[in-house]
């Protein structure tokens, strides 16, 4: 099993200022030594909920890193739910491994020993470094976990619904800047041709916009090519094409003080996890460039929208419509962010700690 390294980094690291930081409920370190097993269970906020959040496996270069990501994703998780109207928490888990060796059946069941010992505090899922068939081990020990197969009554793949909700994203973008969200005729950049990337170019294709596609990989980029006429380029060409949108499909912190210097699009609404290298600075930079935000939880809960929607019997038409609701939803991001004069990110961050906060007080009061 990959060891995470104990770095100078590791020793300055403070977690306990960082849980304070943050707000974090409870913050749980599970390792088992006959599996290998090492994971962090981050519960940042269970008020509107349960906290739910995928589990990640990867191979962290230390372990400062893997705990900050556990933070910082869980964190994110609650304003996802909160803001798209859930009753749920936010939470998320990592291990630490290289996924293509480390993983075992045992592994994935002891880690869900830890979630059953949460008593349902803890909701997990399948995310980056895990699949499917990671959570059926997973379920042998918890009935805590989505994201199942469709053969064993769950949504499987959240892509298609995440892909339509980051769809819902761009048109109510186009309606703020353009006075209308018909995407015939417009260019738009899509970073990253994966999962998400290629139903979200799909839907765009359909309605008669013109892509421009990269990604470090050829497979998804030929589907593009050859399906949906996209034109290719280079990774770090994406940033300066002459477009309407630009759509981040790939990776988080592309919006930093390089790459948004070098835009020429009007909209930025993709699907990637933290797109903003920070929240305030290059939130800031790319509201006073004119460019029109929308913020990366907002409108890429689609696959959220899915999982919770297996609590209660999952129907993939009515997951579908759920996500429908973020096109109104950012509509509501870009007026407020004109009124306090904030940038769209911090915008939708109040919104989201408004209901959390407003559900503990309503709470407190029975
Ligand atoms: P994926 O792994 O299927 O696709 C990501 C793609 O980005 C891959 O094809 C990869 O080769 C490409 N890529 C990596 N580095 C790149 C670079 N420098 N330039 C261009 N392309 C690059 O992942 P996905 O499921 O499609 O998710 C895409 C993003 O959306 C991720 O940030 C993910 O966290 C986020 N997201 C996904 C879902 C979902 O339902 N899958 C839900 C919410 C958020």
């Amino acid at each position: 099993m990959t060891q995470a390294k104990a770095s100078t980094n590791d020793t300055q690291f403070d977690v306990f200022a960082k849980v304070a930081r943050y707000d974090h409920e409870q913050v749980l370190i599970c390792q088992d030594n006959h599996t290998g097993l090492k994971a962090i269970i981050a519960i940042h906020n269970t008020v509107l909920g349960p906290g739910l959040g995928g589990t990640r496996m990867w191979k962290y270069a230390t372990e400062a890193e893997a705990i900050n990501d556990a933070l910082r994703l869980s964190r994110g998780m609650t304003y996802k739910a909160a803001i798209s109207g859930l009753n749920l928490g936010g939470a998320k888990a990592v291990i630490i491994g290289d996924p293509s060796k480390d993983k075992s059946e045992h592994l994935m069941r002891k880690f869900g020993r830890f979630v059953e010992n949460l008593g349902g505090k803890y909701v997990t899922a399948e995310d980056v470094g895990t699949t499917t068939k990671d959570m059926e081990y997973v379920k042998m020990e918890t009935n805590h976990v989505v994201g199942l197969p469709e053969i064993m009554g769950g949504g499987g793949d959240p892509s298609p619904v995440t892909a339509y909700g980051v769809y819902m994203g761009i048109k109510a973008s186009a309606k703020k800047a353009y006075g209308s969200d018909n995407l015939s005729g417009k260019k738009i950049a899509v970073q990253g041709t994966g999962k998400v990337g290629l139903h979200l170019i799909e839907l765009l294709h359909k309605e008669g916009a013109h892509i421009i596609a990269s990604d470090i990989y050829e497979s998804g980029l030929k589907i593009a090519a050859d399906k949906f006429g996209a034109s290719i380029v280079a990774p770090t060409e994406i940033f300066s094409q002459d477009v309407d949108i630009f759509a981040p499909c790939a990776l988080g912190a592309i919006l930093n003080e390089a790459n948004i210097n070098s835009l020429k699009c009007q909209i930025v609404a993709g699907a990637a996890n933290n797109q903003l290298e920070d929240e305030t600075i290059h939130g800031d930079m790319i509201k006073n460039k004119g460019i029109f935000y929308a913020p990366d939880f907002l409108i890429n809960a689609g696959g959220l929208i899915n999982v919770y929607s297996e609590w209660n019997g999952y129907v993939r038409e009515i997951a579908f419509a759920q996500t429908e609701n973020i096109y109104n939803t950012v509509l509501n991001i870009y007026s407020k962010s004109e009124e306090d004069n904030i940038n769209t990110q911090l915008a939708a961050i109040k919104l989201a700690e408004k209901r959390v906060n407003d559900t503990m007080i309503m709470q407190s009061k029975i």
